[in-house]
């Protein structure tokens, strides 16, 4: 079999972030600047590398951007404070808190005071009922919303395929369920969720015509858990020691992607694959959030 075609995220990301720029430039002709501000407390080095790239990607696309750092014993009350200012803020049209939260802070009651207007992670109950109900006003988790970007972008059709998503977080595997069975492009497929207490995994994965894995487990998929000629989603981005390199890390996917390869049609790599796209995804929902603010 020939090796797997790869699935470019940079590539397909680099696109959608230039088809970006006419709805941005739209916008700025009304008088709407689009604007994202990203709040991050303490200093998770991740979350302050995702937090920068971010910025980065606002500056590039013409997005308003303002990074709010907020020292790790930040009480709760104080970052509900700065979220209830955002909120408030005619500038800023989507308010991202960057996970995870110390642990003097209740994540759950902070996603909770995110307007849903403004939660372009669409984590809040209402953007996650929205989502689940196919109202295209929610707003789409941004690496699911990437991860079917990349799909229906690399032409893979999803409509009566068999999808087995490994993972069920609310961040990824659970929104990705959802938006696969949504009626429209990038859905219609038959869906199954597998989690730790699935029993014999491998034999589920290897039903799938798509796999895709957001688990958090660097190369739990090896090649005999996948199908011959499925298409393998590797959302998984987890840091592993490697010496060889000169930050003394790497980034791992949960899937053995030397053995995948040889096996899958096509696959995504890590980094490169997935990890692009949730970054373009979010400048994508800051935009439809600036639209439906102006609406
Ligand atoms: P998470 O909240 O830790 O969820 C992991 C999921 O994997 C859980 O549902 C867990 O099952 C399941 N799981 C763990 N071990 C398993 C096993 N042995 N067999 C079957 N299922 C198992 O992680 P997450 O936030 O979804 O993230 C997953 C990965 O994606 C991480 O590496 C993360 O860094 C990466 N990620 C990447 C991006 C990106 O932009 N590239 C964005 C988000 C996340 P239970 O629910 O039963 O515990």
């Amino acid at each position: 079999m020939s090796p797997a075609k790869l699935i470019d995220g940079t590539e397909i990301s680099r696109q959608m972030r230039s088809e970006l720029a006419p709805a941005i430039a739209a916008l700025k002709a009304k008088g709407v600047n689009p604007g994202l501000a990203v709040v991050l407390v303490g200093e998770n080095p991740a979350s302050q590398v995702y937090v920068r790239m971010k910025g980065k990607a606002c500056e590039e696309a013409g997005i308003y951007s303002e990074t709010v750092l907020l020292p790790d014993d930040t009480p709760e009350a104080r970052l509900l404070a700065e979220i209830d200012r955002l909120n408030a803020d005619p500038r800023i049209h989507g308010i991202l808190v960057q996970l995870p939260l110390p642990k003097q802070i209740e994540e759950h009651r902070v996603l909770l005071r995110v307007a849903p207007a403004k939660d372009v992670d669409g984590f809040h109950p209402e953007n996650v009922g929205k989502v689940v109900l196919g109202d295209p006003t929610g707003f789409r988790p941004a690496t699911p919303f990437g991860v079917q970007q990349l799909l229906i972008r690399s032409g893979v059709e999803t409509k009566g395929a068999h999808v087995v998503i490994v993972g069920r977080s609310n961040l990824v595997g659970r929104p990705m369920a959802a938006l696969l069975l949504q009626d429209g492009p990038g859905g219609n497929a038959t869906v199954t969720t597998c989690h730790s207490r699935t029993r014999d995994i491998g034999s589920v994965t290897r039903q799938a015509d798509i796999l895709i894995v957001a688990m958090g487990k660097p190369r739990f998929i090896t090649a005999d858990m996948i199908r011959p000629g499925a298409v393998v989603i590797d959302v998984g981005t987890t840091r592993v020691d490697d010496p060889k390199s000169e930050k003394g890390f790497r980034l791992s996917g949960d899937v053995d992607f030397d053995g995948a390869k040889g096996v899958a049609s096509a696959i995504t790599p890590v980094p490169g694959g997935v990890g692009p796209m949730t970054i373009t995804m979010l400048l994508y929902n800051t935009v439809q959030a600036a639209k439906q603010w102006t609406a």
